[in-house]
């Protein structure tokens, strides 16, 4: 209709994947695999069972919307000031928060390709132009070409680390030139929605490299991912200075983050042996799925996500399609030049296996 704008008539909707109710609805009820959102096959730390909803004011009252406990919770970990952090419903909703508070039409906006969707899709809502850094042939991060793009000054770069749906990474020294090349007006938001699992060897965290830098910067984290908290929707950004967060909070919903969320992130950031349990399991089984798909000469990207991007040779979504019969639901990326792509999830070794054996039975049909 003419009522809405063209922006919005020409965003594509979120592919937020089947659910396994769709899954169990379509092919009958059975086991199902979801290794298609990144979800963490251990959940959430065994402290959040402590959490009762009947007999206290959890559902009764709002929620904290400034919410400090959290906030403080965050801020510790971290070592940042807790007026840096802002809390959104899910990262994606801190995402649309920036680009509504910083995009102007016809700004200039660049990130890495293929991307998380959204970085795309809320920039171009409010009518800015995104330009895009593929990734090299061997699916790592071209850092030449990411460091020319932003000499020229952008309102906006923004980009995961380590890089959904791909896995790769930018090492620290690759991560310190594109912040240097940024121009020093320039907003650079990394999105490190599985930094959890990265972290170690050859991995730094731009909140460590930004701290105390006097250019404008957000880093964005997620519950979703390695705390296991992915329904109950729990992001938050570090943002360079107060200043600049109290205006983007002023973007966000009053009470954006509900009252259980709140508590749950508190206990779940402070069992740090249950973080440390979901990435030793997520290394491990990474490389045995890898190990597989390099096996089946399926050229598979370096990762250090929760998750597997290869070239299944095909047409994804007929691949993926295939794999949902044997109750294994995978990502089909559908991004231009990447339809033979999918991505996968790392679950739980049972997953894992059935995984792998669904992709063993489709390739076997084939021939
Ligand atoms: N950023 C990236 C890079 C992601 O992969 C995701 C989830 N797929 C998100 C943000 C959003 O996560 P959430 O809204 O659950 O925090």
């Amino acid at each position: 209709s003419d009522l809405v704008r063209d922006e919005v008539h020409e965003l594509a909707p979120y592919n937020s994947g089947l659910t396994v109710r769709e899954v169990n609805e379509r092919y009958g009820p059975a086991k199902i695999a979801k290794l298609a959102s990144n979800e963490n096959p251990l959940g959430p730390s065994p402290d959040l069972d402590s959490i009762t909803m009947a007999d206290s004011d959890l559902l009764r009252l709002y929620p904290d919307p400034a919410g400090v406990e959290l906030r403080e919770a965050i801020a510790v970990a971290l070592d940042v000031a807790s007026t840096q952090i802002i809390l959104g419903n899910g990262s994606e909703e801190l995402i649309s928060i920036i680009c509504r508070a910083v995009l102007r039409p016809r700004d200039r906006v660049v990130t890495l390709y293929p991307s998380f969707p959204l970085h795309e899709d809320y920039a171009a809502l409010m009518g800015a132009s995104v330009e895009r850094v593929n990734v090299k042939g061997n699916m790592s991060v071209d850092v030449d070409t990411f460091e020319k793009k932003i000499a020229t000054p952008a309102r906006m770069v923004i980009f995961s680390n380590p890089m959904n749906p791909v896995g790769s990474w930018l090492a620290p020294a690759e991560l310190s030139r594109v912040i240097a090349a940024a121009d020093k007006n320039t907003l650079i938001v990394v999105d490190e929605a599985y930094a959890e699992y990265a972290a170690g060897e050859d991995y730094v965290s731009a909140i460590d490299l930004l701290k105390g830098s006097r250019r404008p910067w957000v880093v964005l984290r997620t519950m979703s991912k390695a705390y296991g908290l992915a329904g109950l929707r729990i992001g938050y950004g570090v943002v360079a200075d107060p200043e600049f967060r109290s205006l983007l909070d002023r973007v966000r919903t009053p009470f954006n983050v509900n009252a259980i969320a709140q508590v749950s992130a508190v206990k779940a950031l402070a069992d740090r042996q249950h973080l440390q349990r979901v990435v030793t399991l997520a290394a491990s089984e990474r490389q045995r799925v890898q190990a597989f798909l390099l096996a089946n000469d399926w050229p598979v990207a370096a990762s250090k996500g929760n998750f597997l991007f290869f070239d299944c040779a095909g047409n994804a979504a007929d691949f993926a399609e295939g794999l949902l019969r044997y109750g294994v639901i995978v990502k089909p990326w559908k991004q231009a030049g990447y339809e033979t792509f999918v991505r996968v999830s790392v679950g739980s070794p049972d997953e894992n296996n059935q995984f792998m054996s669904a992709v063993l039975s489709l390739t076997s049909q084939d021939v």
